[in-house]
């Protein structure tokens, strides 16, 4: 049974708890804050998806360990959340190294309130999100003046599985829509789109993100499944739905320009 703080203060070094944000993938993407934390850390727990380039920054005698999901084996939130308090009590500071920016689809929170419980001190040390980063890696700029006043970072599935009601709304406004978690929801994405008038907004995936394993595809938000297919695009990756993915490639924009010009001359 884990016991609150109080009684540890004695321990040395202290107890604590620091969430950090790893960044979207290029381990250059890191901030220095949270490389100092790294330095400090004498226990790392670290996700899938962390470069792990990034332990490089940690001491030698810092004891590093994976909570990321592995084939036949997943740590659950739990086990992670007794796992951090345990060690900290256990070792010392704590890193809870996670992507991008953890209070991004990334339950920091859960876990900061899990070890306050037990009175460890904690800090959080934001990190560059997918969300922004994802796009941008891409050239896609999240706003341009005149095309989009802003954009909007929803998840494409909740924790129900189901698509989020947040798609149809943001497609009533001109933000730029970015969707985290969408991959196994692009047909039902699409389909919405398409309801609402959108199908034909340009749209982008952008998989790996910042990474040697980037990959990227344009087209239409009526048929973000069939682009998918085509580039044989997966997880991790974000969907930007927005006029501001023509200007991330204005061959491709040209070039859809006029094939629709050469269609409308054939019908
Ligand atoms: N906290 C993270 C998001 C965690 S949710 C952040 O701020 O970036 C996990 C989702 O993030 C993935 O399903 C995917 O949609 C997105 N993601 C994370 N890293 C990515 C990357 N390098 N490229 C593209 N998408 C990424």
């Amino acid at each position: 049974m884990l016991q609150r703080f109080t009684e540890y203060t004695h321990l040395e070094p202290q107890p604590r708890l620091t969430v950090v944000g790893a960044g979207p993938g290029d381990p250059e993407l890191i901030t220095l804050k949270a490389v100092n934390a790294l330095a400090s850390a004498n226990v790392v727990l670290y996700d899938a998806l962390i470069d792990i380039q990034l332990l490089e920054h940690c001491s030698e005698t810092c004891e590093k360990i994976y909570v990321g999901k592995k084939p036949g084996e997943s740590h659950s939130q739990e086990k992670i959340n007794n796992l951090i308090v345990e060690k900290a009590f256990a070792l010392g500071h704590v890193v809870r190294l996670k992507g991008g920016d953890p209070f991004v689809f990334g339950r920091g929170q859960e876990e900061i309130e899990f070890a306050q419980q037990f009175g460890l001190p904690t800090a959080y040390v934001p990190g560059i999100s997918s969300s922004v980063a994802g796009p941008s890696a891409a050239n896609i700029p999240l706003t341009v003046r005149g095309v989009s006043d802003g954009f909007w970072v929803m998840t494409g599935t909740k924790s129900d599985g189901s698509l989020s009601t947040d798609l149809a709304l943001g497609l009533q406004s001109n933000a730029t829509l970015i969707i985290l978690m969408g991959m196994n929801q692009l047909e039902a994405i699409s389909k919405v789109c398409v309801a609402h008038g959108k199908g034909e907004v340009a749209a982008a995936i952008v998989q790996s993100a910042t990474t040697k394993a980037q990959k990227s595809a344009f087209g239409f938000a009526g048929s973000l499944d069939k682009i998918a297919q085509k580039h044989d695009l997966r997880n991790p990756a974000v969907i930007v739905i927005g006029e501001v993915v023509r200007y991330a490639d204005k061959q491709w924009w040209e070039n859809v320009q006029e094939s629709i010009k050469n269609y409308d001359k054939k019908n």
